[in-house]
């Protein structure tokens, strides 16, 4: 099983599992993966079945309902984010792919290796992803362990880094991603990116992401970012982040 197709972890209160699905291909290998198996019983909706695979990316499904993160962000947020915008990348994507080379390469190796628009379409919809996983209807509780005493080494505490990271969100101008990254030293880093751009393009390890397109919070908080920015640590998934850092490449 390889980790950037199917990674599953387990949750601080040891009664649910979260799958964070990264899958993107149609493949048999990945299909034959439970992509789809493991929503969390508190998920009543089906908040993303997959679209219909008409190339070979394929877009993951939600692990929560559509709902699930109200009042962080509501039902029709959520909907517009993940049906219209990350399921059109998905859709742009194979379009650009079909009957090329990138076609069999996994969306990774297509962010690594592309530029133009397939690089900005496979970036777009792996960020999704994987902000998705990084937020929570079980989130929002003060992180533990492994990242509490990172964020304590190289921010001066949880406090000073959501300041920081609030800080960046609010000042990217125009249309990008905030994340939290890890380098080979797994020393961590706040890093803005415009547009679709990736902490992988940067040979840093993500751990957590927040999309600042206008588009993720536009129905709920029109103009207002910094109020979409401090509803986020409502809902972070630190479990999300401290598995990725946990599980990075040892150098
Ligand atoms: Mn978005």
């Amino acid at each position: 099983m390889q980790r950037r197709e199917f990674l599953t972890t387990s949750l601080a209160t040891g009664a649910a599992i979260a799958t964070y699905s990264l899958a993107n291909k149609a493949n048999a290998e990945t299909a034959a993966k439970p992509t789809n198996a493991a929503t969390p019983a508190a998920a009543t909706v089906t908040a993303g079945a997959p679209v219909a695979a008409t190339g070979p990316f394929v877009q993951p499904p939600l692990s929560y309902s559509l709902g699930a993160l109200a009042p962080f962000l509501k039902e029709e947020q959520m909907n517009y984010h993940f049906n219209k915008h990350h399921a059109g990348y998905f859709k742009k994507l194979n379009t650009l792919v079909e009957g090329k080379p990138e076609a069999k390469l996994s969306l990774e190796e297509l962010i690594l290796q592309s530029q133009g628009p397939i690089f900005n379409n496979a970036a777009q919809a792996w960020n999704h992803t994987f902000f998705w996983n990084s937020m929570s209807p079980n989130g929002g509780s003060n992180p533990t362990g492994l990242i509490a005493e990172a964020l304590q080494r190289d921010f001066g505490g949880i406090e000073a880094f959501k300041k920081a990271f609030g800080e960046a969100a609010i000042n990217l101008f125009g249309s990008g991603w905030v994340w939290l990254a890890a380098d080979k030293d797994r020393k961590l880093q706040i890093l803005p990116l415009p547009n679709a751009d990736n902490p992988l393009k940067h040979k840093l390890t993500p751990l957590l992401t927040l999309d600042v397109w206008e588009h993720s919070y536009y129905i709920d908080y029109r103009n207002d970012r910094a109020g979409y920015v401090a509803g986020f640590w409502s809902k972070v998934n630190w479990d999300f982040a401290t598995h990725n850092l946990a599980t990075m490449a040892k150098t």
